[in-house]
């Protein structure tokens, strides 16, 4: 891609449009950045891009400076059908979001990991093989560190693993990962999408640059991901808990299975640590990814084995009174939640925050089975209780202190306190890890 002497216009400048414009800025680009925010507000991020010769249009957008660039580029939270993007679109100007600008200059074998729930903990499992089989890795995209501060630090690598939301495949063309996984779908970010379907075609578009050469890694159990597998250029291979596979990753007696070309090898699952059945789809995906591109069985083993799970995503707390309390934080939309609530029995769930707009009716069933006492917080109380009261004892409360308390007092030995919320943080708190926190201390303060 030629980038010297061109007018790139940098829309957004958050850490990756910073990370964008640097790069480009050095690679010998005639950079523009633009940001809704102050000059004010961004100073932290100008101080960041100084003496790099750039200019900016701050507070405000120039519709010249959308139609007259030869690129734009554009960072995730951009909105794609944002009037100043079609009209630079309409007079004909390339755009391009940071991971297919990053790509474009990316030679090692490429990694991309995609669905509604699991993305962080497979991309990082995936990471840890590759480095355990001796691979020079950068892991990155939506998880650490954006993809362009790989290209413009110059390191070597010999594989490249990222994690990728359906907002960074807004404004991909050519983005082409020699492995690109869908670990599963179910509804959500609706407060961002008009309907259902296109989150799920961003989604898709993960292997829209793929070829016969490439592999697409599906989860074969979830039924919405399955259905486009002939639709799809790559190779297919599937992973699956429920069901033996010529070729592909399946599970069978607690013993996971890879098949590939005629050639097998077998991963027994007793001993680790990464439990619940949703972490072993993301361990037979993470091993399809790596043992796709060249990572050895033994190692392989000895570093899933070793793999704990992540923090805020149903994370052991404590245990009072003969009760134990899980906090999972990450669960924010339903789908998670459904995995959360398949792992116990007797759960008192404290669920709730800001409402995405998707249904909670995947929620009935296990609701109905195994929450004995309910507590909702948050904005989306009001929707959750319309949807899941009736199934089993319901209340609110005001706090997440409140909450624990509530929950203490109700919960019975031998049950558990989990915390779920299938929401977003952000009534409540700054961010998912905050809300984790204010849970943490508040079980911590309970009389043992
Ligand atoms: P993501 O990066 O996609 O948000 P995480 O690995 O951070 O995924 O996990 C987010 C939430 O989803 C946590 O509550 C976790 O327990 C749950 N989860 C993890 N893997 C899966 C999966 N394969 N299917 C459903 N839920 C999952």
């Amino acid at each position: 891609m030629e980038i010297v002497g061109k007018n790139v216009l940098v829309v957004g400048l958050a850490r990756t449009g910073v990370a964008c414009a640097r790069f480009l800025a050095r690679a010998g680009a005639r950079v523009t950045v633009t940001d809704l925010h102050s000059t004010e507000a961004l100073t932290q991020q100008l101080a960041e891009l100084a003496g790099l010769g750039i200019r900016y249009v701050l507070g405000r957008h120039e519709e010249g400076d959308f139609t007259g660039a030869d690129l734009v580029v554009v960072s995730p939270g951009v909105p794609q059908d944002h009037p100043l993007l079609l009209s630079a679109r309409g007079a004909g100007v390339a755009i391009v979001s940071e991971i297919e600008l990053a790509s474009r200059f990316i030679d090692a074998p490429l990694v991309a990991i995609t669905g509604t729930n699991g993305k962080t903990t497979t991309t990082t499992i995936a990471g840890e093989l590759f480095r355990a089989s001796g691979f020079a890795t950068y892991v990155g995209g939506n998880i650490g560190d954006p993809l362009i501060e790989l290209v413009e630090s110059g390191m070597k690598v010999e594989r490249v693993v990222v994690e990728i939301s359906s907002f960074q495949m807004e404004w991909v063309d050519r983005f082409r990962p020699r492995v690109a996984a869908l670990l599963n779908i179910s509804e959500d970010h609706l407060d961002r999408y008009g309907a259902y379907q296109e989150y799920i075609d961003a989604k898709l578009r993960i292997f829209a640059g793929q070829s016969r050469d490439d592999y697409a890694v599906l989860n074969a159990d979830d039924p919405l991901v399955w259905q486009y597998a002939p639709t799809l250029a790559a190779r297919i291979f599937p992973f699956s808990r429920t069901k033996e596979l010529a070729e592909g990753i399946f599970c069978r007696d607690g013993v996971i299975v890879y098949r590939h070309d005629g050639v097998e090898a077998t991963f027994p699952t007793d001993g680790f640590r990464l439990t619940g059945v949703h972490n072993l789809e993301n361990i037979m995906a993470a091993l399809a990814c790596a043992l796709l591109l060249g990572c050895r069985p033994e190692e392989s083993l000895a570093c899933v084995r070793g793999f704990e799970s992540l923090h805020h995503r149903m994370e052991f707390v404590r245990s009072v009174g003969g009760v134990g309390y899980y906090e999972d934080s990450k669960a924010t939309n339903v789908g998670s939640v459904v995995k959360a609530l398949e792992s116990f029995d007797d759960i008192t769930l404290i669920a709730g925050g800001k409402d995405k707009g998707g249904s909670y009716a995947p929620l009935v069933p296990l609701v109905r089975e195994r929450v004995r006492h309910l507590i909702l917080i948050g904005e989306a109380a009001g929707r959750m209780e319309a949807e899941l009261g009736a199934l089993t004892d319901t209340r609110r409360a005001a706090t997440m202190e409140e909450a624990v308390r509530l929950a203490a007092e109700i919960t019975a030995a031998g049950g558990t306190v989990l915390m779920s919320p299938a929401c977003s943080s952000f009534d409540m708190f700054r961010d998912y890890e905050e809300r984790a926190q204010r849970f943490i201390a508040a079980v911590n303060a309970l009389q043992g």
